[in-house]
């Protein structure tokens, strides 16, 4: 076992516990150490015996001169012990504790935290914690500042602080110092044993800040050199197929001026600086950024009429099966009428079948075996899929684009699966993410980026309000009256667990019962969750989208894509929930027409931080913005939360620390080219990089 064993081949209790474990991130035995605390508890201030007076809560620390059980006429059980240290000697008294005669042992260097109580005429500590100190008469539950762990459902801070510290104490050696000697001094950063160490275990608060600076440099440098080794081999090795623009702007122009509305001036240069990109005989590797609701798709379906007019073919990866199904709709309409073949990738997990535009391809036999292809998809010009087009089997002889939808919720690692595919194709990636533009050159700095910074003409902010519960039944009298006018609804059910399981369908399935018989009994309701099969999702969505129904109800993690004009109220229950981020993200499902829209937030929570956070969403209607917002009200996590999913990203360091960036890109730049130098800063680099190309 070493510090990268998984916790599933660890011990029995790592087994055991490996799935709630994974929910604070921590997959494999090194996560722990890099499982930051959140606070420190002082109990570093002790008292001395002779000092404790009766009624007090003190910390004591001594040796245990005596421990025995005693038996009351009652049938009780006492366990009575003495403790000295060197200006006294203190009774301690438990009750019904047998078996701590023979955890605690005479001579054994001891800390307690109990109350004082007058015993006579002798002083008493009764029922106190316990913890048994090292020689160093250091203990890591009481008597110095203890860290607190982000916990969850049976994973305590004290069960994690123990793993810590064994691991600390095991694997010194593998905790070797990997940072250039210079970068360190440079920047007075604490030794990395010594900074992994103090802050879980700090001295002082001041050590704890230091241990933080140096894990939080390491993260930031750690990425950008990654990235950068990424970039250079990307610009040595390949060579790519290049587009010709020119010969064909009359029909890009052409395409353009069919469209029902004008490109926004963003739209504009992203396109530009796309074809720019795909005229070179280099791939293109370039992220796209921008705004729920800002017209990404209509610049991605650009580069892949593109490619088409040059011959190629394209492949676009959305993250969900719904996503996937409304882009290949929406690319249909856009680009079948100029002679362009689209098809539709559907996979189903349990059959194992994958069917192109509802014709079988893959059919795969019970040992989970390919076993033979049925279908041709030579023809197609743009093959539209979720992750399943990632399978070595849907393999395209002339692809020259692929472009990855919502990259966050991909990640960085499947570009080097696209890679392999076809011959070095081109590579957008869109998100809407707000990643803010210095942080992403410098952390993504294998990438190009272009920004939608402009939003469509005529778009009206999505009027937003925070509804207290006295005004709930306002509200759902209020939504009667928008679907009596026509319009569709969206109501997002209470966040209660991040991963789309039984608690949180159930819930909305309870939610939905309850909204259209005791609230809405006269409107017709459709329900939509992530445990529903893909073929019944399409089917609920189709008939909302013909307007079978009035109301959508949804779990929170479902489809945030989504794209119904004729939606124009969305209510986001227990909004508290939820980041601002994430909040923006699902207004963003209204408001994409042209008629007035609407978001209700609908919170329980009576704590004025609280409203006040969610009152910033009435007002400010860009999501960068509300991400820093978010950043300064709940700090990264919450931030990182909406960005990465269990993905490799920020732990320690925060985005918005452009400071610690700057700093980490500079140094960065001095090693460098130079890495093999560095013979363990380049491992570490190098593990990175295969992290982020197999995720787990
Ligand atoms: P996102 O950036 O969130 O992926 P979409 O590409 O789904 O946004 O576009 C949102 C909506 O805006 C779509 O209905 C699309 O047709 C429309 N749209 C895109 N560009 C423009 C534009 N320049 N003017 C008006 N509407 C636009
Ligand atoms: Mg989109």
């Amino acid at each position: 076992m070493n510090l990268s064993t998984p916790l599933t081949t660890a011990g029995r209790v790592y087994k055991m516990y490996a799935k709630r474990l994974e929910k604070l991130g921590i997959t494999t035995m090194g996560d722990f150490l890099l499982h930051i605390p959140n606070r420190y508890d002082d109990f570093s201030l002790g008292s001395k015996i002779s000092e404790v007076q009766p009624g007090e809560v003190v910390t004591i620390q001594g040796e245990v001169l005596e421990i025995k059980n005693e038996f009351t006429k009652r049938y009780k059980k006492l366990q009575k012990a003495k403790v000295q240290d060197d200006t006294g000697i203190l009774d301690v008294l438990w009750f019904n504790q047998t078996y701590l005669t023979s955890a605690i042992h005479v001579g054994d260097r001891i800390s307690l935290s109990g109350r004082v109580e007058q015993n006579g005429r002798t002083l008493m500590l009764v029922a106190p914690t316990y913890e048994i100190l090292d020689i160093n008469g250091k203990g890591i539950h009481t008597g110095r500042l203890v860290p607190i762990y982000p916990e969850t459902a049976g994973i305590s801070s004290k069960w994690i602080r123990r793993q810590v510290y064994i691991l600390l104490h095991d694997y010194k050696e593998e905790l070797e110092e990997y940072l250039p000697e210079n970068t360190r001094e440079h920047l007075h950063l604490y030794d990395y044993y010594h900074a992994l160490f103090q802050i879980h275990f700090p001295d002082t608060l001041g050590d704890a800040q230091k241990a933080k600076e140096r894990l939080a440099f390491d993260e930031v440098f750690l990425l950008q050199i990654a990235a950068k080794l990424r970039r250079a081999e990307w610009q040595q090795k390949l060579k790519g197929q290049s587009f010709n623009v020119i010969k064909f702007e009359k029909k890009i122009q052409d395409f353009f001026e069919k469209l029902p509305f004008i490109l926004t001036n963003a739209q504009k240069r992203a396109i530009e600086e796309i074809f720019q990109d795909l005229a070179k005989d280099k791939p293109m590797n370039r992220l796209l950024e921008g705004d729920v609701g800002s017209g990404k798709t209509i610049v991605g379906a650009a580069a892949m009429y593109l490619a088409h007019l040059n011959g190629f073919q394209s492949l676009l990866m959305a993250p969900t099966q719904i996503l996937a199904q409304q882009h290949y709709v929406t690319i249909k309409n856009l680009l079948e009428p100029l002679g362009v073949r689209v098809d539709l990738v559907t996979g189903s997990k349990k059959t194992g079948e994958y069917l192109v535009s509802n014709i079988p391809y893959l059919v795969k036999d019970k040992k989970n075996k390919i076993q033979n292809t049925k279908y041709q998809i030579l023809n197609t010009n743009i093959l539209i899929g979720t992750h399943a087009l990632l399978s070595k089997k849907v393999n395209l002889d002339k692809l020259g684009i692929v472009i990855i939808d919502e990259q966050q919720r991909f990640g960085v690692e499947q570009r080097a699966i696209i890679r392999e595919k076809g011959n070095n194709p081109h590579l957008l990636t869109m998100t809407a993410t707000p990643i803010p533009r210095t942080v992403a050159l410098s952390l993504y700095g294998d990438l190009d980026l272009s920004i939608l910074d402009e939003m469509p003409k005529g778009r009206l902010p999505v009027k937003t309000w925070l509804v207290p519960p006295q005004k709930r039944n306002g509200a759902y009298e209020w939504i009667e009256k928008q679907v009596k006018e026509g319009n569709q609804i969206f109501i997002v059910c209470p966040f209660i667990e991040e991963s789309e399981n039984m608690t949180t369908v159930k819930a909305a399935t309870v939610e939905f019962e309850r909204l259209k018989t005791k609230v809405f009994p006269h409107l017709r309701l459709t329900i939509l969750h992530g445990r529903m099969k893909g073929k019944e999702k399409d089917q609920v969505l189709e008939d909302f989208r013909n307007k079978k129904y009035d109301i959508l109800v949804a779990t929170p993690v479902v489809e945030v894509g989504i794209d119904i004009p004729n939606t124009t109220v969305i209510l986001v229950e227990a909004a508290d929930r939820f980041g601002l981020s994430q909040l923006h993200q699902l207004r963003g499902r209204v408001g994409r027409g042209d008629k007035q829209s609407y978001c209700l937030l609908f919170t329980e929570s009576k704590s004025p931080e609280t409203t006040m956070r969610l009152k910033a969403m009435e007002t400010m209607h860009n999501g960068a913005a509300l991400a820093e917002l978010d950043l300064q009200m709940r700090g990264a996590g919450e931030l990182y939360g909406t960005l990465q999913h269990g993905n490799h990203w920020l732990k320690i360091a925060s985005f918005g620390d452009f400071t610690l960036i700057e700093k980490a890109k500079q140094e960065a730049q001095k090693i460098f080219p130079q890495l093999s130098k560095y013979p363990l800063l380049q491992k570490k680099v190098e593990e990175i990089n295969i992290k982020q190309v197999n995720p787990d």
